[in-house]
């Protein structure tokens, strides 16, 4: 979380530019205040497992940032965390398997499929291949967020534009290749 808050705290001026082209300009602070927040609120009380950081992760999210992306994040890492259960330590397999039902919380959440133009569309193939490492993980996030360039965005904001949203990349789908890299970067 901590090295997430980090890439976040970095990217933000790209993540509110990609938001700017196709949305209200405000993910890269969303991101930023969201996740500074989840530092904030680790720090001052440190769950003892890691299912409980996500699920403090993902409260916190859910009321610190108020765009579409705070409850959708939130649900992702709460419903996650929920999956982990009590274990006082997850296998990368568990911890994927948790994943799996955050990302399907998201879907269930917003509505929305793979090839919609949003966040999914990193995380889905990201959770795929965290079955083969964490780096595959953030490859596959990253070509994930990189493919939602010549999509139509079907969900969220960036739909009222119709075929004005094609020829960009989806700042959610962005900010999702930078968490996985940074679980990679925590990970290695
Ligand atoms: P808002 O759109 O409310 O301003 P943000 O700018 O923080 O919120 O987040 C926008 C991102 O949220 C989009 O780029 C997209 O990836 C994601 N998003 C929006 N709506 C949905 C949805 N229904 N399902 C999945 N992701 C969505
Ligand atoms: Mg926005």
């Amino acid at each position: 979380m901590a090295a997430a808050a980090a890439s976040v705290e970095r990217e933000a001026g790209r993540l509110t530019e990609l938001d700017s082209a196709i949305g209200d300009a405000d993910h890269g602070s969303n991101m930023q205040r969201g996740f500074a927040a989840v530092v904030t609120v680790l720090t001052t009380d440190e769950p003892a497992t890691p299912g409980g950081v996500l699920v403090a992760a993902g409260r916190q999210l859910i009321s610190t940032v108020g765009g579409a992306s705070g409850p959708l994040y939130g649900s992702l890492l709460r419903r996650s965390g929920k999956a982990l259960g009590d274990a006082p330590q997850v296998t990368v397999g568990e911890l994927r398997t948790g994943l799996q039902a955050g990302v399907a919380a998201v879907a269930q959440l917003g509505g929305a499929g793979p090839g919609d133009k949003t966040m999914l569309d990193a995380l889905v193939p990201a959770v795929e291949a965290l079955g083969t490492s964490f780096e595959a993980a953030a490859a596959a996030a990253e070509d994930g967020a990189l493919a939602t360039v010549p999509l139509l965005a079907k969900k969220g904001r960036a739909s009222y534009l119709g075929e004005r949203s094609i020829g960009h990349q989806d700042p959610g789908a962005t900010s999702s290749a930078l968490l996985f890299a940074a679980l990679a970067e925590v990970a290695k």
